[in-house]
């Protein structure tokens, strides 16, 4: 049983990570940004709603993804675990995550903070080029992610649920570190 959170600024390559940590578990990658990307490709209601927030980078209100998150971690395939990459994103969601984890009889095994300094991220995501990845946007994406995303570093701290990986290393020795990790919460 894998149950992970993947915490990060953007470009930390916390997706490429978790997708591939996901499919050797056999268990879901729950990306809120994947799954909000793809309303807004199919200008679902949802998509409508998101697309203006995403496109500056700015955080979609958490009335937007609180009960998506909470429908897709009831989904049949995600009863033998999850990695959720993207979600908590603030406090409130991960208090609102606290909520539907003890509903379900679950906890998360850890939190995985993935630690990249700035001025690698920013390089890595100009070279991304993704529609949200100008540099204008990107900074505002940093500036979101350190007003709002980064306080839940400490959160999970306090509680003992962090485990800090190097983000800026090699993708295969950061993926080794991950599945270490893994190993090392599966004994316990
Ligand atoms: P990501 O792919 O995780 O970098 O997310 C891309 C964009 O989707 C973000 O800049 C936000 O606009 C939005 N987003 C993704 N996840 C969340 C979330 N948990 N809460 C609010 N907005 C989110």
């Amino acid at each position: 049983m894998v149950r992970l959170i993947f915490l990060g600024p953007p470009g930390a390559g916390k997706g490429t990570q978790a997708y591939s940590l996901a499919g050797n578990c056999g268990i879901p990658h729950i990306s809120t940004g994947d799954i909000l990307r793809s309303a807004v490709t199919q200008q679902t209601e949802l998509g409508q709603k998101a697309q203006a927030y995403m496109d500056q980078g700015e955080l979609v209100p958490d009335q937007l993804i609180l009960d998506l998150v909470r429908d897709r971690l009831g989904q049949p395939d995600a009863v033998p675990g999850w990695i959720l990459d993207g979600f908590p994103r603030n406090v409130s969601q991960a208090d609102f995550l606290d909520r539907v984890l003890q509903e379900m009889s679950q906890t998360c095994d850890c939190v995985v903070n993935l630690d990249v300094p700035d001025e690698v991220i920013v390089g890595r995501l100009l070279n991304r080029g993704r529609k949200d990845d100008q540099e204008d946007v990107i900074r505002n994406r940093l500036e979101v992610y350190r007003k709002q995303t980064a306080p839940l570093i400490d959160f999970y701290e306090k509680r003992e649920q962090l485990e800090t990986i190097d983000g800026n290393q090699a993708l295969e020795i950061v993926t080794a570190e991950l599945h270490k990790l893994v190993d090392r919460k599966k004994q316990r």
